[in-house]
């Protein structure tokens, strides 16, 4: 039980996660990419932040759960133990609508409304990708794979501006 304000509760934890920027994608949190799946305050101020990676090979996950027990004991915390697990498998369904227009804004092509089952399996190289300066698409891919192996480079026709699309996983 937490008792008083000086220690740490859930929505507490949930807040100050939710300050973490994604490493691959800075202007959103690591809430907002959907990869915090639990958060347990347990006695004697004992944390466990549950994570489900994002790509492979993309957010460094060490590098995830260093910055999570650093901000946690800042504030905190005894104890900080994170925990990974891989089932379900994170997918960009779980981006949420805030963090998807952030990356638009930041002209960084969310992954688009028709990425499903399909799309995951065979790829979205031949759909159109709208583009996040103007709007438009009229896009071609350059490249598989941007400045992460999550985002492809495109290119847009309409504003004669390349673009990084975080790709449907
Ligand atoms: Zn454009």
């Amino acid at each position: 039980m937490v008792t008083t304000g000086a220690h740490l509760t859930r929505k507490m934890v949930w807040n100050l996660l939710s300050e973490i920027p994604d490493p691959d994608i800075p202007v959103i949190s690591i809430t907002e990419l959907g990869i915090v799946r639990d958060v347990e305050v347990l006695q004697d101020d004992k944390i466990v932040v549950t994570l489900t990676p994002s790509y492979s090979g993309c957010p460094a996950m060490q590098l995830f759960k260093e910055d999570i027990k650093a901000v946690l004991r800042q504030y905190g915390a005894k104890e900080v133990e994170v925990k990974i697990i891989h089932s379900p498998a994170w997918t960009t369904d779980w981006l949420s609508k805030e963090a998807k227009e952030k990356m638009r804004k930041h002209g960084i092509a969310p992954p688009e409304d028709w990425c499903g089952t399909a799309v995951k399996l065979f790829g979205d190289a031949k759909r159109k990708i709208t583009c996040p300066h103007c709007g438009k698409q009229d896009t071609k891919l350059t490249s598989q794979f941007g400045s992460t192996p999550c985002k492809a480079l495109w290119f847009c026709n309409g504003c004669n501006q390349p673009f990084e699309y975080f790709k449907c996983y």
